[in-house]
């Protein structure tokens, strides 16, 4: 087994589900098991470690590996220190099978945390640590719920050249990625008998029609609009919620919906599109945001010379671009040039035999120390 790998087998081995998924006192709660690892292993290395407290109560792990002169530049190496759930406690023993180790977390987003970790434990032993660019690893907490650990990056003050979030992309720089609200619709009526249903007014039917003009006009709008890399916006309604007996005729329905968006879209402008919509079909109808934080698209220009570079370690030439949300969005609101990067494959994230290949691993080691030793 190689260090990279070993230190992988060691991550997943150290439960860190996200505390939202299990009651607070369950032992294989939060990140501070694999935070205090992680700082025993920099402690080793002779490498500052920080802690950055966040609303949620956890902790951000900060590592730094000063260059070997002044600092005039600076990367970002951003992977998330929490886990989804597990079915069952046998996902948290890791197990290597032929070239693939299973596990909670080998691929979203243990795999990150261990080839960015591992990077900086070599540069810090070998000649190849940068002159002038200091390279910081954040371990963020909460990606997996309400990105609480992200959206604390921004209290740091903290600039840089380049931030490379982990999350699996097969290790392709990922330029960027979709927002996302989630819309409250509520219709109003007036209650009756069930037996006189015309005396009434029924919220629920005049929902139907709102869903119904939604999942289809209003969908199939969106499928025409096309971004160059992110696709179509989408809408879905996950929940309808209505009624209370089947002889009341309601006078209340609630839908909740799910919108992902692409770069510049905002409650504002899609609230305007659907109730235009509702307008046209004499239907009325309340919208609001239901998200408890922004969760804004992000769209880096790859054109930007340090992504540039990155994207020629990779050997890639296109920007790529993906449907889900995550905790690049909060770095690049501060103006740092973001990407996504990791080994491994989105596909097997938050599966129940998730995994990821050696060679993920591998390519993603030899891919970010070949970058990061040719930084100035
Ligand atoms: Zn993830």
């Amino acid at each position: 087994m190689s260090q990279t790998v070993k230190l992988l087998h060691d991550l997943i081995a150290l439960p860190s589900i996200n505390t939202a998924f299990l009651s607070k006192n369950n032992s294989l709660a939060g990140e501070e098991r694999i935070i205090d690892y992680i700082i025993g292993r920099a402690n080793k290395a002779k490498l500052d470690t920080e802690k950055q407290q966040t609303e949620c109560g956890r902790s951000n792990l900060i590592i730094k590996l000063a260059p070997k002169g002044k600092i005039k530049h600076r990367i970002i190496l951003g992977p998330h220190l929490d886990t989804v759930g597990v079915d069952n406690a046998a996902m948290l023993n890791p197990k290597k099978k032929g070239n693939k180790i299973y596990g909670r977390g080998a691929c979203d987003t243990k795999g990150s945390v261990a080839v960015m970790l591992n990077s900086i434990e070599k540069l810090s032993k070998n000649r190849g640590r940068p002159s002038n660019t200091e390279i910081v690893f954040i371990g963020f907490v909460d990606e997996e719920c309400n990105q609480t650990g992200s959206r604390a990056f921004q209290n740091l003050n903290m600039n840089a050249d380049l931030a490379l979030v982990g999350e699996p992309t097969r290790c392709k720089v990922v330029t960027a990625h979709k927002g996302d609200f989630w819309l409250k619709i509520q219709t109003k009526g007036k209650s009756a008998h069930g037996a006189r249903p015309e005396l009434g007014n029924n919220a629920a039917h005049l929902m139907a029609k709102c869903i119904d003009l939604i999942e289809t006009k209003y969908a199939s709008r969106l499928r025409k609009i096309n971004h160059p890399i992110l696709g179509s916006p989408t809408i879905n309604t996950g929940i309808i919620k209505c009624g209370s007996q089947p002889n009341i005729v309601p006078d209340y329905c609630e839908a909740d919906l799910d919108r992902r968006t692409l770069p510049r879209e905002t409650f504002h402008t899609i609230k305007r599109e659907i109730h235009e919509l509702f307008k046209k079909n004499n239907l009325k109808a309340n919208i609001s945001n239901i998200k408890k934080f922004p969760c804004p698209a992000m769209e880096t220009d790859h054109k930007t010379p340090w992504v540039q570079n990155f994207m020629r370690t990779v050997r890639q030439s296109k920007p790529i671009g993906v449907d889900y949300y995550c905790d690049a969005a909060n770095i690049a609101t501060t103006g740092i040039p973001t990407v996504v990067w990791g080994p491994g494959d989105i596909a097997q994230a938050h599966t129940v035999n998730e995994w990821i290949t050696l060679t993920q691993i591998e390519r993603g080691i030899n891919i970010l120390m070949r970058f990061l030793s040719s930084l100035p």
